[in-house]
């Protein structure tokens, strides 16, 4: 497995809009296969998808490319950002019931299942034998979620304040959190299912804790080479997947909001803040200048440090909402986008 080197002509970072359907009013407009105008301000993207988008098509657009960068050993990413109510999650994992579906027949799955889906019939034809060798694949997960800057695990939630540990000898890892093997499609959604519900996602109120936390779900994949007489050679390659549907970002907090709420949104602001200029560096291609952030401030930007270092590429997708009353929070969501180009 050649691990590759990014070439200037290959954008590390990729950002898509994904306007969501109105409800009313809409006001949004696209005016090309890349841009937008809102409150007659133009802002040009990679690519802008409408209202009527079908999931397939941003899957199309954002995950399948992801799928053959993470099988060429390069560490892969994919960020929803956008405001309560604007189809991050619903852009990522897709409604849960139809995880265990045919994507050909309910066609509602997110980008998250349908890269497994992706990643597993690709790792099978690679594992056949190819010239005498043979591609072995070993892939791992996990699922937290950073609520108010603890990392709460979303497979065991009784770990509800785990630690990152980062240190030269062991390498990065986060003490305790739970990593399940997995070898095929099966296996993902049910971790899927059974971390999502531990977030109690479906509630898409500003007060639900569900739309205030940061959810990231991890896969590390490692691969090595065998000869037909099944003797390792080469070393092995690892790379990541890392999937990151972000809490709900709102500039106007209200004014009756309780103390909780204003702690809760300061740490939002801050993490999302940090994820900025960590992006804006990876899309200057300046790796070297990601340790000058104070990265380790927020835990968000703690745990992307390992899938933003060595070879990274990452999509950023920002969903807004199309009515009247959104559009500051829709401009404020754009200009994150800005950053990352
Ligand atoms: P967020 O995670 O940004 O708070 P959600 O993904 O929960 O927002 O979306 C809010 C509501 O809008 C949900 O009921 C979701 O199913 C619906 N929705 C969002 N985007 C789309 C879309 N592109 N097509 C159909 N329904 C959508
Ligand atoms: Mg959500």
């Amino acid at each position: 497995v050649e691990q590759k080197v990014p070439e200037a002509s290959d954008p590390p970072v990729k950002v898509t809009v994904r306007i969501s359907p109105a409800v009313g009013d809409a006001m949004l407009r696209k005016v090309s296969k890349n841009s937008l105008c809102v409150d007659e301000r133009k802002f040009t993207f990679d690519t802008v998808f409408e209202s009527d988008s079908t999931q397939e098509e941003v899957y199309q657009s954002v995950g399948a490319p992801l799928v053959k960068d993470a099988l060429c050993g390069y560490n892969t990413s994919i960020i929803s950002y956008g405001q309560t109510g604007s189809g991050k999650t619903y852009t990522m994992w897709g409604p849960q019931s139809a995880m265990v579906d045919d994507p050909s027949i309910s066609g509602l799955q997110g980008i998250v299942p349908r890269i497994f889906q992706d990643l597993f019939s690709k790792i099978q034809q690679e594992q056949g034998n190819v010239d005498g060798k043979k591609i072995n694949y070993q892939c791992r997960c996990s699922f937290l979620e950073v609520y108010d800057d603890k990392i709460g695990d979303l497979l065991d939630p009784t770990q509800r304040d785990l630690e990152i540990k980062d240190d030269v000898k062991n390498g990065f890892y986060v003490e305790n959190l739970t990593e399940e093997y997995v070898a095929c499609y099966e296996d993902i959604t049910q971790i899927l299912i059974k971390g999502l519900s531990n977030r109690k996602i479906g509630a898409t109120n500003i007060n639900s804790k569900s739309s205030r936390s940061h959810v990231m779900f991890t896969c590390i994949i490692e691969s090595w080479c065998k000869d037909s007489s099944s003797k390792c050679f080469g070393s092995s390659k690892t790379s990541r997947i890392c999937l990151v549907d972000l809490a709900g970002f709102e500039r106007n907090v209200a004014d009756n909001a309780s103390r909780q709420h204003v702690k809760e949104g300061k740490y939002i602001k801050k993490s999302i803040s940090q994820l900025g200029r960590l992006v804006n560096i990876i899309a200057g291609r300046l790796p070297d200048k990601l340790d000058e952030v104070p990265y380790r401030s927020s835990r968000l930007t703690h745990l992307l440090r390992e899938s933003f270092g060595g070879n990274a590429k990452l999509s950023v997708i920002c969903t807004i909402r199309p009515d009247h009353k959104s559009s500051s929070e829709s401009i404020s969501t754009l200009r994150f986008g800005l950053r990352a180009k």
